[in-house]
């Protein structure tokens, strides 16, 4: 078979253990997953009401504008329709833009470590990746306006970045925007941006009106609690949307998902609580970390980053027998740590119970 030489070296996406599974390896009853930064407190309950009542048009293709939920967003983020561009979830979007611009002898700008499909979409589509370190959990913004040359075509900013946590000031933000060739394609993005509250975060709807190369990415995953029905959204000038949809696939976006994400941006109400929520279980291992003596990165997301200075694989193993599902800094790229979910406060509680007796255990040997 004639692959792209580049696909003999990657491996598909490999999903964290799931509850089910991990429930029968260990005989457990209750399992909790605070892994891959779920909300622990589902979705609007007004999503459920519109759900329900969508049972009888299951034969019609989806809505290939997405044009009702694109009215209702463009409205709450008061900007205009064409701005917008909708994915199958941003997962997807991610895959549009490296489809749309990169190539062989093309390169691409982004941190290490940060979210894995930046770097995996530029693989496939065999362009150069350069990846800069980052300085305790951030951006190295210097350091990657360095690595901008004349065949750089992206440069991915994910903020807060996953897995730290740790946001982009509006300081920082523009400085290296200045920085940036205007035909340097700028992608921000903000999976996790409705869990913010520091006051030195940039708003990214100025930000997209002063800079006409830069994309933000937003999604219905996260903070809204629909990761099942797989929306995300880019929203940027008009002309840069224009330009990535035409790789868009046709029906991209499911029904069901769209009429979901409406619903969920009619309940701001669910949104705050959770975004206060989070801010008190942050709060909860903070408290945790600094009474064990633990480092962690400050978050402005649903996760935190916990330095365990231990094999995190074996610390990732004990949790899960105790019923916790976390993700192995080691799998991350940052060995030592555990990357865990911001959960209910009980979860938060129960994770931290288990934690703690991995530490008194790891002392006696
Ligand atoms: C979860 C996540 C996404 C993907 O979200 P989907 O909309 O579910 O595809 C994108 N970027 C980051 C940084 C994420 O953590």
């Amino acid at each position: 078979m004639k692959w792209k030489e580049q696909m003999l070296t990657l491996k598909a996406y490999q999903p964290g253990r799931t509850t089910d599974d991990v429930k029968k390896e260990y005989g457990l009853k209750e399992v909790v997953k605070l892994a891959s930064n779920e909300n622990p407190f589902g979705s609007s309950e007004k999503v459920r009401e519109c759900i329900r009542s969508y049972a009888d048009s299951f034969s019609i293709y989806p809505d290939g504008y997405t044009t009702s939920l694109r009215t209702e967003l463009a409205e709450f983020l008061n900007i205009d329709e064409k701005q917008l561009i909708f994915g199958n979830g941003s997962d997807e979007i991610i895959l549009m833009i490296s489809r749309a611009m990169l190539e062989p002898g093309k390169n691409t700008v982004m941190a290490t470590p940060t979210f894995p499909q930046y770097r995996h979409n530029a693989v496939v589509e065999g362009a150069e990746v350069r990846e800069v370190e980052l300085v305790n959990g951030a951006h190295d913004l210097d350091k990657m306006a360095d690595a901008i040359d004349e065949n750089t075509a992206i440069v991915w900013l994910c903020s807060p970045n996953n897995p730290t946590g740790i946001h982009i000031t509006d300081t920082q933000l523009r400085a290296f925007l200045d920085s940036v060739p205007d035909d340097v394609f700028v992608v921000l993005d903000e999976a996790y941006y409705e869990y913010v509250t520091a006051d030195d975060y940039y708003d990214a709807l100025e930000i997209v009106k002063q800079y006409k190369n830069v994309i933000v990415l937003r999604t219905f995953s996260k903070i809204y609690g629909l990761a099942a029905f797989r929306v995300g959204y880019g929203f940027a000038d008009e002309s840069l949307i224009a330009q990535i949809d035409p790789v868009r696939e046709p029906f991209n976006v499911n029904s069901l998902g769209q009429k979901a994400a409406a619903a969920g941006i009619s309940d701001q109400s669910f949104i705050e609580m959770c975004r206060t929520e989070n801010k008190a279980g942050l709060e909860q291992f903070y408290a945790f970390c600094r009474e064990e003596k633990l480092e962690y990165y400050p978050s402005e997301a649903n996760f935190i980053l916990i330095d365990f200075k231990c094999d995190s694989n074996e610390l990732f193993e004990y949790l899960m027998s105790k019923g916790y599902i976390v993700r192995s800094g080691a799998a991350l790229g940052i060995p030592g740590t555990v990357r865990v979910t911001v959960g209910s406060k009980e979860q938060n509680e129960g994770v931290m119970k288990a934690m703690k007796s991995f530490l008194a255990e790891t002392v006696k040997r």
